[in-house]
């Protein structure tokens, strides 16, 4: 596991993100994997600094453009989720703030994420930069193209809310992958996980969660 050394943040942060940690587990996360990740990334780096205090608090917080840095706790389920897929190559749709994809970075050897947002995307990239986070590649683009040149991922998280599960998303999904996406329209979205096999695609849900829209083509 990675730890980042950030210049003036020290152990406050380290105390701040045990406490996250805490939380986490005290609501029945239990993956080794994801809770060792939140309590190696600074959530703090993804807000804006006036929310920094907020950072370790299990809500999401407005990342600016109409968008959110996801909660904690549905970070945690649907990561879990996703790492009984094979961790080679996964693909991210929806940047948002970058945290997730710094966890999924600790966690997976190639991380791939796509942001239709160019601010969100050029912040979330210095972010990258400042964390010397190198295994993640990312880049300005619809979601719900995937990112075909890069497939297939063994893995594919969807961090905002398709009205249906994207065909070509399902297409760049490996055999043996699998997909968690939450699906549906406002205030009524399931997390589904789909499972590609030989024969097709397995499908179940697992429990209710709030996400902003997957919204069609880039950002004029
Ligand atoms: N994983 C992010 C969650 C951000 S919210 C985080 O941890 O901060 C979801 C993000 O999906 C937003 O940034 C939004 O701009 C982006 N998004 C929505 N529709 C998209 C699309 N079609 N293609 C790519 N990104 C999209």
């Amino acid at each position: 596991m990675k730890s980042y050394d950030l210049h003036g943040i020290g152990m406050t942060s380290a105390r701040s993100r045990a406490r996250l940690v805490n939380l986490l587990e005290r609501k029945q996360v239990t993956h080794s994997g994801v809770l060792e990740a939140f309590a190696a990334v600074p959530r703090h780096i993804f807000v804006e600094e006036a929310m920094a205090h907020l950072a370790y608090q299990d809500r999401a917080l407005p990342i600016g453009h109409g968008q959110t840095i996801s909660q904690p706790f549905t970070v945690a389920v649907m990561t879990a989720a996703l790492l009984e897929s094979p961790r080679d190559s996964v693909l991210e749709v929806g940047t948002g703030s970058g945290f997730q994809t710094a966890l999924l970075a600790q966690l997976c050897a190639k991380v791939f994420t796509v942001e239709r947002i160019k601010p969100l995307l050029d912040q979330a990239r210095r972010r990258f930069e400042a964390l010397k986070i190198r295994n993640v590649f990312s880049k300005l683009g619809d979601g719900y193209d995937g990112w075909a040149d890069q497939g297939p991922f063994g893995g594919i998280l969807v961090t905002a809310a398709p009205r249906a599960v994207p065909r070509r998303l399902l297409e760049q999904l490996d055999v043996g992958g699998r997909m968690v996406v939450p699906v549906g329209g406002d205030g009524n979205q399931r997390l589904k996980v789909i499972d590609r096999t030989g024969q097709g695609y397995g499908e179940r849900e697992v429990d209710g969660a709030r996400f902003v829209p997957l919204v069609k083509g880039l950002r004029t």
